[in-house]
Protein backbone atom coordinates (compact mmCIF):
# COMPACT_ATOMS: atom_id res chain seq x y z
CA UNK A 1 0.00 0.00 0.00
CA UNK A 2 1.36 3.83 -0.90
CA UNK A 3 0.30 5.55 2.23
CA UNK A 4 0.88 9.67 1.81
CA UNK A 5 1.83 11.55 5.15
CA UNK A 6 1.02 15.40 5.49
CA UNK A 7 2.59 17.71 8.27
CA UNK A 8 0.38 20.77 7.62
CA UNK A 9 1.41 23.94 9.25
CA UNK A 10 -0.41 27.28 8.84
CA UNK A 11 1.51 28.24 5.97
CA UNK A 12 3.37 24.91 4.36
CA UNK A 13 2.46 21.56 3.99
CA UNK A 14 5.08 18.83 3.83
CA UNK A 15 4.36 15.68 2.34
CA UNK A 16 5.95 11.85 1.88
CA UNK A 17 4.62 9.02 -0.19
CA UNK A 18 6.00 6.04 1.31
CA UNK A 19 5.61 2.48 -0.38
CA UNK A 20 4.66 0.18 2.56
CA UNK A 21 6.41 -2.46 0.70
CA UNK A 22 9.58 -1.75 1.89
CA UNK A 23 8.81 1.04 3.55
CA UNK A 24 10.36 3.14 0.54
CA UNK A 25 9.81 6.91 0.26
CA UNK A 26 8.79 7.33 -3.32
CA UNK A 27 8.67 10.89 -3.15
CA UNK A 28 8.32 14.24 -0.72
CA UNK A 29 8.22 17.83 -0.45
CA UNK A 30 6.76 21.07 1.01
CA UNK A 31 4.25 23.31 -0.07
CA UNK A 32 5.97 26.79 1.26
CA UNK A 33 4.01 30.74 1.47
CA UNK A 34 0.76 29.14 1.34
CA UNK A 35 -1.24 32.29 0.74
CA UNK A 36 1.40 34.59 0.93
CA UNK A 37 3.22 36.05 -2.01
CA UNK A 38 6.04 33.38 -3.43
CA UNK A 39 3.73 29.91 -2.90
CA UNK A 40 5.85 27.11 -4.11
CA UNK A 41 6.26 23.58 -4.14
CA UNK A 42 9.59 21.87 -3.55
CA UNK A 43 9.24 18.30 -4.41
CA UNK A 44 11.78 15.51 -4.65
CA UNK A 45 11.61 12.20 -6.59
CA UNK A 46 14.83 10.17 -5.65
CA UNK A 47 17.33 12.11 -6.31
CA UNK A 48 15.32 14.94 -8.93
CA UNK A 49 14.53 17.93 -7.23
CA UNK A 50 11.82 20.18 -9.17
CA UNK A 51 10.09 23.51 -7.85
CA UNK A 52 6.89 24.97 -8.98
CA UNK A 53 5.84 28.09 -8.40
CA UNK A 54 2.39 29.61 -8.56
CA UNK A 55 -0.14 31.32 -6.51
CA UNK A 56 -1.74 28.94 -3.89
CA UNK A 57 -4.17 30.25 -1.95
CA UNK A 58 -5.03 27.55 0.71
CA UNK A 59 -4.37 23.84 1.73
CA UNK A 60 -7.31 22.57 -0.80
CA UNK A 61 -5.44 24.32 -3.68
CA UNK A 62 -2.32 23.07 -2.20
CA UNK A 63 -3.05 19.36 -1.31
CA UNK A 64 -4.44 19.64 -5.30
CA UNK A 65 -1.09 20.94 -6.36
CA UNK A 66 1.04 17.81 -4.55
CA UNK A 67 -1.82 15.25 -5.95
CA UNK A 68 -1.86 16.66 -9.33
CA UNK A 69 2.69 16.70 -9.12
CA UNK A 70 2.23 13.04 -7.46
CA UNK A 71 0.97 12.02 -10.98
CA UNK A 72 2.68 13.84 -13.26
CA UNK A 73 4.38 11.57 -15.84
CA UNK A 74 8.00 13.37 -15.08
CA UNK A 75 7.77 14.11 -11.26
CA UNK A 76 4.83 11.65 -10.39
CA UNK A 77 5.41 8.50 -8.57
CA UNK A 78 1.89 7.43 -9.04
CA UNK A 79 -0.83 6.99 -11.82
CA UNK A 80 -4.10 7.58 -9.84
CA UNK A 81 -5.45 9.06 -6.19
CA UNK A 82 -6.86 5.47 -5.65
CA UNK A 83 -3.12 4.15 -5.27
CA UNK A 84 -3.51 6.11 -2.27
CA UNK A 85 -4.85 3.67 0.10
CA UNK A 86 -4.76 6.22 3.44
CA UNK A 87 -3.68 9.16 4.61
CA UNK A 88 -1.49 9.66 7.89
CA UNK A 89 -1.37 13.14 9.25
CA UNK A 90 0.70 14.55 11.73
CA UNK A 91 -1.39 16.31 14.49
CA UNK A 92 0.28 18.21 17.44
CA UNK A 93 -1.61 18.61 20.08
CA UNK A 94 -4.14 15.49 21.22
CA UNK A 95 -4.81 16.91 24.79
CA UNK A 96 -5.52 13.47 27.21
CA UNK A 97 -8.22 12.66 24.68
CA UNK A 98 -5.30 10.75 22.25
CA UNK A 99 -2.54 8.01 23.74
CA UNK A 100 -3.06 6.41 20.41
CA UNK A 101 -3.32 7.35 16.90
CA UNK A 102 -6.62 7.19 15.21
CA UNK A 103 -9.08 7.21 12.09
CA UNK A 104 -10.23 10.92 11.88
CA UNK A 105 -14.24 10.91 11.95
CA UNK A 106 -16.29 14.14 13.40
CA UNK A 107 -15.30 13.33 16.80
CA UNK A 108 -11.91 13.44 16.47
CA UNK A 109 -12.16 16.55 14.49
CA UNK A 110 -13.85 17.81 17.09
CA UNK A 111 -11.52 16.47 19.83
CA UNK A 112 -8.47 18.54 18.01
CA UNK A 113 -10.55 21.21 17.52
CA UNK A 114 -11.12 21.12 21.34
CA UNK A 115 -7.30 20.72 22.10
CA UNK A 116 -6.32 24.67 19.84
CA UNK A 117 -5.92 26.68 23.24
CA UNK A 118 -3.18 23.62 23.50
CA UNK A 119 -1.80 24.38 20.43
CA UNK A 120 -3.02 27.41 19.11
CA UNK A 121 -0.54 27.90 16.11
CA UNK A 122 -0.46 24.06 14.91
CA UNK A 123 -4.09 22.34 15.56
CA UNK A 124 -5.75 24.71 13.35
CA UNK A 125 -3.59 24.12 10.45
CA UNK A 126 -3.39 20.62 11.30
CA UNK A 127 -7.18 20.97 10.71
CA UNK A 128 -7.19 22.41 7.71
CA UNK A 129 -4.92 19.56 6.38
CA UNK A 130 -7.19 17.48 7.29
CA UNK A 131 -10.30 19.18 6.11
CA UNK A 132 -8.04 19.96 2.42
CA UNK A 133 -7.48 16.37 2.00
CA UNK A 134 -11.16 15.45 2.79
CA UNK A 135 -12.32 17.41 0.44
CA UNK A 136 -9.95 16.60 -2.54
CA UNK A 137 -9.45 12.58 -1.34
CA UNK A 138 -13.05 12.03 0.10
CA UNK A 139 -12.94 8.02 0.03
CA UNK A 140 -9.94 7.74 1.27
CA UNK A 141 -9.16 6.88 5.51
CA UNK A 142 -7.41 9.62 7.00
CA UNK A 143 -5.68 8.38 10.26
CA UNK A 144 -4.25 11.26 12.73
CA UNK A 145 -1.11 10.65 14.54
CA UNK A 146 -0.51 12.71 17.60
CA UNK A 147 3.20 14.32 18.74
CA UNK A 148 1.66 14.08 22.00
CA UNK A 149 0.22 10.63 22.62
CA UNK A 150 3.71 8.38 23.33
CA UNK A 151 3.81 11.23 26.42
CA UNK A 152 0.43 10.22 28.25
CA UNK A 153 1.91 7.38 29.97
CA UNK A 154 3.88 9.51 32.32
CA UNK A 155 2.46 9.26 35.74
CA UNK A 156 0.94 12.16 37.57
CA UNK A 157 3.74 13.11 39.83
CA UNK A 158 5.95 13.76 36.94
CA UNK A 159 3.35 15.84 34.71
CA UNK A 160 0.81 17.97 36.80
CA UNK A 161 2.74 21.64 37.75
CA UNK A 162 2.63 22.88 41.29
CA UNK A 163 -0.62 25.43 40.91
CA UNK A 164 -4.04 24.80 42.53
CA UNK A 165 -4.97 21.26 41.29
CA UNK A 166 -8.41 22.93 40.00
CA UNK A 167 -6.30 24.20 37.11
CA UNK A 168 -5.17 20.79 36.05
CA UNK A 169 -9.11 19.84 36.35
CA UNK A 170 -10.75 22.69 34.98
CA UNK A 171 -8.39 23.75 32.18
CA UNK A 172 -6.42 20.81 31.68
CA UNK A 173 -3.12 22.29 32.74
CA UNK A 174 -0.33 19.87 33.06
CA UNK A 175 3.20 18.86 31.24
CA UNK A 176 2.02 17.09 27.44
CA UNK A 177 5.46 17.32 25.94
CA UNK A 178 5.87 17.31 22.01
CA UNK A 179 8.16 14.93 19.52
CA UNK A 180 5.90 12.27 20.61
CA UNK A 181 6.09 10.54 17.42
CA UNK A 182 10.65 10.91 17.41
CA UNK A 183 10.70 9.73 20.99
CA UNK A 184 7.98 6.42 20.35
CA UNK A 185 10.12 5.70 17.02
CA UNK A 186 13.57 6.52 18.96
CA UNK A 187 12.70 4.77 22.23
CA UNK A 188 11.35 1.21 19.72
CA UNK A 189 14.23 1.14 16.91
CA UNK A 190 16.99 1.60 19.56
CA UNK A 191 16.02 -1.53 21.11
CA UNK A 192 15.43 -3.42 18.00
CA UNK A 193 19.21 -2.15 16.81
CA UNK A 194 20.66 -3.95 20.14
CA UNK A 195 18.80 -7.34 19.55
CA UNK A 196 16.75 -6.62 23.17
CA UNK A 197 13.33 -6.15 24.29
CA UNK A 198 11.87 -3.19 25.44
CA UNK A 199 11.01 -4.59 28.84
CA UNK A 200 13.77 -3.77 31.56
CA UNK A 201 15.05 -0.61 30.08
CA UNK A 202 15.85 2.80 31.17
CA UNK A 203 16.25 5.02 28.30
CA UNK A 204 17.21 8.64 27.79
CA UNK A 205 15.96 9.97 24.51
CA UNK A 206 18.17 13.63 23.79
CA UNK A 207 15.59 15.00 20.56
CA UNK A 208 17.84 17.88 19.91
CA UNK A 209 16.83 20.24 16.39
CA UNK A 210 15.13 23.17 16.12
CA UNK A 211 13.15 22.45 18.86
CA UNK A 212 14.44 20.03 21.58
CA UNK A 213 13.02 17.77 24.31
CA UNK A 214 14.34 14.89 26.14
CA UNK A 215 12.34 12.32 27.28
CA UNK A 216 12.82 9.42 29.90
CA UNK A 217 11.30 5.75 28.89
CA UNK A 218 10.94 2.76 30.95
CA UNK A 219 9.96 -0.60 29.13
CA UNK A 220 9.50 1.83 26.13
CA UNK A 221 6.99 4.23 27.90
CA UNK A 222 7.66 7.66 28.27
CA UNK A 223 8.01 8.91 32.09
CA UNK A 224 9.03 12.30 31.88
CA UNK A 225 9.72 14.62 29.23
CA UNK A 226 11.33 18.08 29.20
CA UNK A 227 8.16 20.17 27.10
CA UNK A 228 5.26 20.89 28.89
CA UNK A 229 1.72 22.41 28.40
CA UNK A 230 3.25 23.98 25.29
CA UNK A 231 6.83 23.32 23.71
CA UNK A 232 8.18 26.40 25.58
CA UNK A 233 9.78 24.66 28.48
CA UNK A 234 12.68 22.25 29.06
CA UNK A 235 15.96 22.98 27.21
CA UNK A 236 16.99 25.99 25.13
CA UNK A 237 16.03 25.75 22.01
CA UNK A 238 16.75 27.75 18.35
CA UNK A 239 14.27 30.48 19.16
CA UNK A 240 12.72 29.06 22.48
CA UNK A 241 14.05 30.32 25.85
CA UNK A 242 13.22 26.75 27.60
CA UNK A 243 12.54 26.23 31.28
CA UNK A 244 12.75 29.77 33.45
CA UNK A 245 11.21 31.38 36.88
CA UNK A 246 7.16 32.28 35.63
CA UNK A 247 7.97 35.18 37.36
CA UNK A 248 10.17 36.43 34.30
CA UNK A 249 6.97 36.90 31.81
CA UNK A 250 5.47 39.52 34.78
CA UNK A 251 9.30 41.07 35.32
CA UNK A 252 9.80 41.88 31.76
CA UNK A 253 6.37 43.09 30.76
CA UNK A 254 6.00 45.09 33.75
CA UNK A 255 9.29 46.89 33.07
CA UNK A 256 9.15 46.89 28.60
CA UNK A 257 5.16 47.66 29.06
CA UNK A 258 4.57 44.47 27.08
CA UNK A 259 1.52 42.38 27.28
CA UNK A 260 2.36 38.47 28.37
CA UNK A 261 1.04 37.43 25.23
CA UNK A 262 4.03 39.76 23.52
CA UNK A 263 6.81 38.22 26.01
CA UNK A 264 5.82 34.92 25.42
CA UNK A 265 5.96 35.86 21.77
CA UNK A 266 9.80 36.94 22.61
CA UNK A 267 10.35 33.98 24.03
CA UNK A 268 8.97 31.35 21.76
CA UNK A 269 10.71 33.35 18.63
CA UNK A 270 13.64 35.56 20.17
CA UNK A 271 15.34 33.90 22.31
CA UNK A 272 17.30 30.57 22.83
CA UNK A 273 20.24 30.43 21.10
CA UNK A 274 19.42 33.27 18.68
CA UNK A 275 18.51 35.62 21.62
CA UNK A 276 21.81 34.50 23.43
CA UNK A 277 24.30 34.41 20.95
CA UNK A 278 22.84 37.14 18.75
CA UNK A 279 24.09 35.11 16.02
CA UNK A 280 21.49 32.86 14.85
CA UNK A 281 19.38 30.29 15.66
CA UNK A 282 20.94 27.73 13.96
CA UNK A 283 23.50 25.53 15.74
CA UNK A 284 26.44 25.28 12.71
CA UNK A 285 26.63 29.15 13.12
CA UNK A 286 26.47 29.24 16.81
CA UNK A 287 29.36 26.83 16.68
CA UNK A 288 31.00 28.63 14.03
CA UNK A 289 30.82 31.81 16.30
CA UNK A 290 31.88 30.09 19.33
CA UNK A 291 34.92 28.45 17.55
CA UNK A 292 36.14 32.16 16.35
CA UNK A 293 35.90 32.96 20.22
CA UNK A 294 32.40 35.45 19.90
CA UNK A 295 31.43 35.35 24.13
CA UNK A 296 28.25 35.09 23.39
CA UNK A 297 28.00 31.90 21.22
CA UNK A 298 30.40 30.07 23.86
CA UNK A 299 27.87 31.28 26.19
CA UNK A 300 24.31 29.94 23.79
CA UNK A 301 26.42 26.71 23.94
CA UNK A 302 27.48 26.11 27.15
CA UNK A 303 24.03 26.96 28.22
CA UNK A 304 22.43 24.26 25.91
CA UNK A 305 25.17 21.91 27.00
CA UNK A 306 24.74 22.27 30.82
CA UNK A 307 20.63 22.22 29.99
CA UNK A 308 21.27 18.94 28.48
CA UNK A 309 23.62 17.73 31.01
CA UNK A 310 20.73 18.71 33.94
CA UNK A 311 18.11 16.74 32.29
CA UNK A 312 20.38 13.60 31.67
CA UNK A 313 21.25 13.65 35.67
CA UNK A 314 17.85 14.53 36.55
CA UNK A 315 16.18 11.86 34.81
CA UNK A 316 18.77 8.90 35.57
CA UNK A 317 17.82 9.60 38.95
CA UNK A 318 14.11 9.57 38.31
CA UNK A 319 14.42 6.19 36.76
CA UNK A 320 17.10 5.02 39.52
CA UNK A 321 19.47 4.43 36.68
CA UNK A 322 20.03 4.58 33.05
CA UNK A 323 21.00 1.66 30.42
CA UNK A 324 21.28 3.83 27.26
CA UNK A 325 21.66 7.37 25.99
CA UNK A 326 20.45 8.14 22.47
CA UNK A 327 20.96 11.44 20.29
CA UNK A 328 18.43 12.31 17.49
CA UNK A 329 17.53 14.89 14.99
CA UNK A 330 19.74 17.89 13.56
CA UNK A 331 21.79 18.83 16.44
CA UNK A 332 21.85 15.30 18.04
CA UNK A 333 22.73 13.43 14.77
CA UNK A 334 24.92 15.61 13.31
CA UNK A 335 26.89 17.70 15.71
CA UNK A 336 29.88 15.37 17.31
CA UNK A 337 31.66 17.83 19.05
CA UNK A 338 28.24 19.02 21.04
CA UNK A 339 28.13 15.23 22.12
CA UNK A 340 31.33 15.43 23.44
CA UNK A 341 30.92 18.00 25.37
CA UNK A 342 27.85 16.42 26.87
CA UNK A 343 29.06 13.35 28.33
CA UNK A 344 32.42 14.73 29.43
CA UNK A 345 30.09 14.51 32.27
CA UNK A 346 29.01 11.18 33.16
CA UNK A 347 31.57 8.86 33.88
CA UNK A 348 30.53 8.87 37.41
CA UNK A 349 27.01 7.06 35.78
CA UNK A 350 29.14 4.56 33.92
CA UNK A 351 28.88 6.41 30.73
CA UNK A 352 31.73 6.58 28.54
CA UNK A 353 31.97 7.75 25.22
CA UNK A 354 34.32 6.26 22.44
CA UNK A 355 35.89 9.58 21.31
CA UNK A 356 36.89 8.32 17.78
CA UNK A 357 33.86 6.53 16.60
CA UNK A 358 31.75 9.84 17.71
CA UNK A 359 33.61 12.16 16.17
CA UNK A 360 32.96 9.78 12.53
CA UNK A 361 29.15 9.92 12.97
CA UNK A 362 28.60 13.35 12.52
CA UNK A 363 28.27 16.06 10.07
CA UNK A 364 25.50 14.82 7.56
CA UNK A 365 27.23 11.24 7.89
CA UNK A 366 25.39 10.25 10.96
CA UNK A 367 23.97 6.40 10.73
CA UNK A 368 22.87 4.20 13.74
CA UNK A 369 25.85 3.74 15.65
CA UNK A 370 26.84 2.65 18.95
CA UNK A 371 29.10 5.60 19.88
CA UNK A 372 30.19 4.43 23.49
CA UNK A 373 33.40 2.89 24.31
CA UNK A 374 32.50 -1.47 24.68
CA UNK A 375 33.50 -1.34 28.36
CA UNK A 376 30.94 1.34 29.18
CA UNK A 377 28.25 0.43 31.52
CA UNK A 378 25.83 2.35 29.67
CA UNK A 379 25.52 2.38 26.28
CA UNK A 380 25.17 5.52 24.27
CA UNK A 381 23.94 5.70 20.90
CA UNK A 382 22.96 8.31 17.99
CA UNK A 383 19.70 7.06 16.11
CA UNK A 384 18.39 9.18 13.42
CA UNK A 385 14.79 9.74 14.25
CA UNK A 386 12.12 8.80 11.65
CA UNK A 387 8.59 10.45 11.96
CA UNK A 388 7.54 9.56 8.67
CA UNK A 389 8.01 6.31 9.19
CA UNK A 390 6.25 6.16 12.51
CA UNK A 391 3.34 7.61 11.10
CA UNK A 392 3.16 5.67 7.96
CA UNK A 393 3.23 2.47 10.12
CA UNK A 394 0.24 3.58 12.46
CA UNK A 395 -1.45 4.36 9.21
CA UNK A 396 -1.15 1.34 7.82
CA UNK A 397 -2.27 -0.75 11.32
CA UNK A 398 -5.40 1.29 11.36
CA UNK A 399 -6.65 0.97 8.14
CA UNK A 400 -5.64 -3.07 7.65
CA UNK A 401 -7.69 -3.51 11.14
P1 LIG B 1 13.65 20.78 13.26
O1 LIG B 1 13.45 20.78 14.73
O2 LIG B 1 13.25 22.07 12.59
O3 LIG B 1 13.18 19.52 12.55
P2 LIG B 1 16.33 19.73 12.78
O4 LIG B 1 16.09 18.45 13.48
O5 LIG B 1 16.57 19.70 11.32
O6 LIG B 1 15.22 20.82 13.10
O7 LIG B 1 17.58 20.41 13.49
C1 LIG B 1 18.08 21.66 13.14
C2 LIG B 1 19.43 21.83 13.86
O8 LIG B 1 20.28 20.75 13.47
C3 LIG B 1 20.14 23.11 13.50
O9 LIG B 1 20.54 23.79 14.69
C4 LIG B 1 21.38 22.66 12.72
O10 LIG B 1 22.50 23.39 13.07
C5 LIG B 1 21.56 21.21 13.10
N1 LIG B 1 22.04 20.43 11.95
C6 LIG B 1 21.28 19.96 10.94
N2 LIG B 1 22.06 19.31 10.03
C7 LIG B 1 23.33 19.39 10.46
C8 LIG B 1 24.60 18.93 9.97
N3 LIG B 1 24.72 18.25 8.83
N4 LIG B 1 25.69 19.18 10.72
C9 LIG B 1 25.60 19.86 11.89
N5 LIG B 1 24.43 20.34 12.39
C10 LIG B 1 23.31 20.10 11.71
Amino acid sequence: MKILIVNAGSSSLKYQVIDMEGEQVLAKGVVERINIEGSQLKHTKGKDKYEIKQPIKDHVEATQLVLATLQDETMGVIKSVDEIGAVGHRVLHGGTEFSESVVINDQVKAAIRKCIPLGPLHNPANLMGIEACEKVMPTTPQIAVFDTAFHQTMPAKAYMYGVPKKYHDELGVRRYGVHGTSHRYVSKRVCEYLGIPQEGTRVIICHLGNGSSLSACMDGKCVDTSMGLTPLEGLLMGTRCGSCDPAVVQFIANNENMTPDQVLDMMNKKSGLLGISGTSSDMRDVDAAADAGDENAILARDMLVYGIQKYIGSYAAAMGGVDMIVFTAGIGENNGKLRERVMANFEYLGAKLDVAKNAACADGKATECIVSTDDSKVKILVIPTNEEIMIARDTLELVSK
